[in-house]
């Protein structure tokens, strides 16, 4: 087994240009290339004359064959090889596997073919072995597949993983079969280039194979450093390799022993060198070098080698075994990878290609599972019945004439699209989508109007009282004031927490009678003995701050009721069409006239003086102001940010004596919240302190100054929600950012968008690109646990609607996925959705 260094290479070489199909790419430039430093290190090694001139005319022309004849003469050359060194392995596709590591050791799959010594030697499988051989997925499509395993069973199932093991995995948050498999790589290295030393270039990642020629610790620092020292040599030159703090590998390292080193091509005084490669014994198939290596998200205690070499025996063992859900119809569509050989490939490809084939295969699986949930919520709600609500062209003419402004072309288009809806005969399940200000309200307003008159009920929820108060009133204005109105005032109600309880009483009995046409408050409206007698409309404003039970809730209190939510955070096409795929979708992208956009700055630190000038300045102009802190931890309480609370301390002390400051946060009680907010609304207050309690829709048409301190803290789509605080009242209004600090330079490059940018959709999308769907939404929005995109490029629409349209087909032939085929499609559908079906509806 002792196999000549020289030839151990070779091997390596010819096993590379045969995985890669014979291209002549194994080494860059052409095997050709290799042949004289080969020449010499094989006669350094005793290798026969007549071996060495066989290789050297067989391979001079090897450039010039198809690459039939080259498998010919490259299996040829090395089966005359192995008549004279039978211990040489078999010449086949190279594939992952790793140096045997300490500790219980993981079972191979039982080989099909030819065994190798080193695989002879190890324990057989205890259970019935999984499919194949570890070869390369094009070898191993050929091979019989293994018994299919449930992906949900803890990784001790795998032989080898005792409960040592599956402790350290758990550190990864990895304790199923799917977790493991799913845990991909953060990065790869390219090592896949093999090169003759002579040939290496400055800065780029190779894999070099060599002979360890001299090795030695040498101790800096007072011994307090030590740097292992190696110089490879190869036949075409010398390379020197150093490793810190690793004493231990100087012990591996014997001079003659053959390895392979791999990383980027450092330069230490004038001469290229190796800083900290990886490396690994060359009588081993390559698994840290020589190949595209992954690199695992690791934690504490757990090294990458430990990881790789554990990866490398698990993944290409049991991926064969993962049996694939996607109907093959739907994979033939868009040319997908199986599920095996993507999963496969995500951990070891083969190539760059292989590796973006793996990843489209899982990112559109991600995306189809999605959609499929959506619709199938989609498909049940609009198999339901609806009550239908017609309302003529003159009812809708006098009613858009007695408002006090006239309706934009948005506006317009977004109440005949409700319209439509409410005479479908299937309830109306729609999201309004309007940057703030763009008048959403009145819309509302107008769609409550035409159920009302009817008899029927509309309810209206919002996040907080004092919003729910501005509604109200902004009902009472539009809906029973001047002639023709279509509703009196004692028809629309407010029900919020503090209602006091002899009030309450009288509501409830009221709506209960059919007397309240319209009730608007807040999640007081789904609580219990809230009754309606006829619910037929739910409206939910600002619906990003509920989630699916909440508006589950709200429907259940009619009979499938029609839907409407709105919300001002503009969301991305993408993911209306994803996240929110069971709503049908009505963008507002038009602002009432007369609206300026409002000017933003980006601010230093040190420049902070300048916003508080501008704040008094327009205080002066009778003007009001917010300042907004971010929400620290416990944890960061030491650092230089400063609470809302201390700021609001300082600034009343020491910057604005002259001047009235309400403070707003968090810990706050509902009712001192919503107080305070009136306060600052009526005027009570010059500058309001808060935190990002702020955000959702209040009016305060007065305030021109928002002041953001701690901006980097904040995405994209929520600094615009702030901004759209100010400017209402048509005054010139100003966004002050300021980040913590200023040599964040990324930071402050986000930050940027925000001073170039007041389209809020453009924003979202540039939110969603930044810190991805995960963050920008949270689970409690759709139901769909969003750690299950991982690959999906939320913004990459033309994936989305394909896996939306077929999605579609498959519903359209199996609306409840019951067919046997479907049956394992069906089942992962459940894993990846959290929330219950009631919730749903
Ligand atoms: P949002 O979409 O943020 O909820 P609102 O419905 O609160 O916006 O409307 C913001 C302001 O614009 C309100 O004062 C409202 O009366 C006013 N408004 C709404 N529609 C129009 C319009 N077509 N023309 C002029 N002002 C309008
Ligand atoms: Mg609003």
């Amino acid at each position: 087994m002792d196999m000549k260094p020289s030839l151990a290479k070779l091997h390596k070489f010819l096993a590379l240009e045969a995985q890669r199909g014979f291209d002549n790419g194994a080494v860059v430039g052409g095997l050709g290339r290799m042949l004289s430093p080969w020449e010499a290190e094989a006669r350094v090694d005793g290798v026969p004359e007549e071996i060495i001139q066989a290789v050297v005319a067989r391979l001079r022309d090897y450039d010039r064959l198809s690459p039939k004849s080259r498998a010919e003469v490259l299996q040829g050359l090395w089966r005359r090889i192995r008549r004279a060194f039978p211990e040489a392995p078999p010449l086949e596709a190279r594939s992952p596997t790793s140096e045997p590591s300490p500790g219980d050791r993981v079972a191979e799959p039982a080989s099909g073919g030819q065994k190798r010594p080193r695989e002879a030697a190890r324990p057989q499988p205890s259970r019935p072995a999984p499919s194949g051989k570890k070869t390369s997925p094009r070898v191993r499509e050929a091979l019989p597949g293994g018994a299919p395993v449930a992906l949900s069973a803890p990784v001790t199932v795998i032989p080898g993983i005792g409960p040592r093991r599956a402790r350290r995995l758990e550190r990864l948050g990895i304790r199923t079969l799917e977790d493991l498999l799913y845990h991909f790589p953060r990065r790869y290295d390219d090592y896949a280039q093999l090169k003759p030393i002579r040939q290496l270039r400055y800065g780029e990642q190779a894999t070099v194979l060599g002979t360890v020629e001299r090795v030695g610790v040498r101790e800096l620092k007072g011994g307090k450093l030590k740097v292992v020292e190696a110089f490879i040599g190869d036949g075409s030159g010398v390379i020197r390799a150093t490793w810190f703090n690793q004493p231990w590998i100087a012990e591996q390292l014997s001079p003659g022993k053959a390895v392979a080193l791999a990383g980027r091509i450092d330069q230490y005084l004038g001469r290229l060198v190796l800083t900290n490669p990886e490396w690994e014994e060359l009588d081993e198939d390559l698994l840290h070098t020589g190949r595209i290596v992954p690199v695992y998200p690791l934690t504490a205690q757990i090294t990458q080698r430990w990881l790789r070499a554990l990866m490398a025996q698990v993944i290409p063992a049991w991926t064969p075994r993962v049996p694939d859900p996607l109907p093959p119809a739907v994979r033939q569509e868009v040319g997908l990878l199986d599920l095996s050989t993507a999963l496969l490939q995500m951990h070891f490809p083969d190539s760059w290609e292989m590796l973006e084939a793996a990843r489209t295969r899982l990112a559109f699986e991600e995306i189809f599972y999605l959609q499929l949930g959506v619709l199938q919520q989609k498909r049940r709600w609009q198999s339901r019945p609806g009550r239908v609500f017609t309302v003529s062209d003159a009812w809708l003419e006098e009613q858009t004439a007695r408002l006090p402004f006239q309706l934009t072309g948005a506006q317009q288009r977004a109440l005949a699209e409700i319209r439509r809806d409410l005479a479908s005969g299937h309830p109306m399940n729609r999201l309004l989508q309007g940057d703030v200000g763009s008048g959403k309200t009145v819309v509302a307003a107008l769609a409550m109007a035409m159920v009302t008159r009817e008899g029927a009920q509309a309810a209206l929820m919002a996040p907080t009282a004092i919003l729910a108060e501005q509604h109200y009133r902004s009902l009472l204005r539009l809906l029973t004031e001047g002639e023709q109105a279509p509703l009196r005032p004692e028809e629309i109600r407010l029900l919020v927490g503090s209602t006091p309880n002899g009030e309450r009483r009288a509501i409830l009995e009221d709506l209960a009678a059919g007397k309240v046409k319209i009730l608007v408050g807040t999640h007081a409206l789904i609580e219990e003995p809230v009754q309606f007698a006829d619910l037929q409309l739910a409206v939910i404003d600002e619906q990003h701050r509920f989630g699916v039970r909440q508006r589950g809730a709200l429907r259940r209190k009619g009979e499938n009721p029609h839907l409407l939510v709105m919300t001002a955070t503009p969301i991305p096409r993408s993911l209306a069409l994803t996240v929110y795929g069971d709503l049908d979708l009505t963008v507002m992208d038009e602002m009432p006239p007369g609206r300026k956009p409002v000017r933003t700055y980006l601010l230093f630190p040190k420049e902070r003086e300048r916003a508080y000038r501008l704040i008094r300045r327009e205080v002066e102009r009778g003007h009001q102001a917010f300042i907004i802190y971010p929400l620290i931890e416990e944890s960061e309480a030491l650092t230089h940010t400063p609470s809302a609370v201390e700021a609001h301390r300082r600034l009343q002390e020491e910057v604005f004596p002259d001047l009235k400051m309400g403070l707003l946060h968090g810990k706050m009680r509902d009712e001192e919240k919503d107080e305070v907010m009136r306060r600052f609304r009526d005027g009570e207050y010059h500058i309001l302190v808060s935190t990002a309690v702020v955000e959702v829709g209040v009016d305060v048409p007065n305030a021109t100054v928002m002041v953001i301190e701690g901006a980097n803290r904040f995405g994209l789509a929520q600094l615009h929600q702030f901004r759209g605080r100010v400017g209402r009242g048509g005054d010139e209004a100003y966004c002050l950012l300021i980040p913590e600090t200023e040599n964040a330079a990324a930071e402050n490059e986000r930050l940027r968008a925000m001073v170039e940018i007041s389209d809020g959709f453009r924003l979202a999308e540039k939110d969603l690109q930044q810190r991805g769907p995960g963050e920008f939404l949270g689970t409690r929005q759709s139901g769909y646990d969003v750690s299950f995109l991982r690959l999906a490029n939320m913004l990459d629409v033309r994936l989305i609607e394909k896996a939306r349209t077929l999605a579609q087909r498959l519903l359209e032939q199996d609306p409840d996925l019951q067919a046997p085929e479907h049956r394992l499609l069906a089942e992962t559908l459940a894993r990846r959705w959290s929330i219950a079906e009631g919730d749903m509806s």
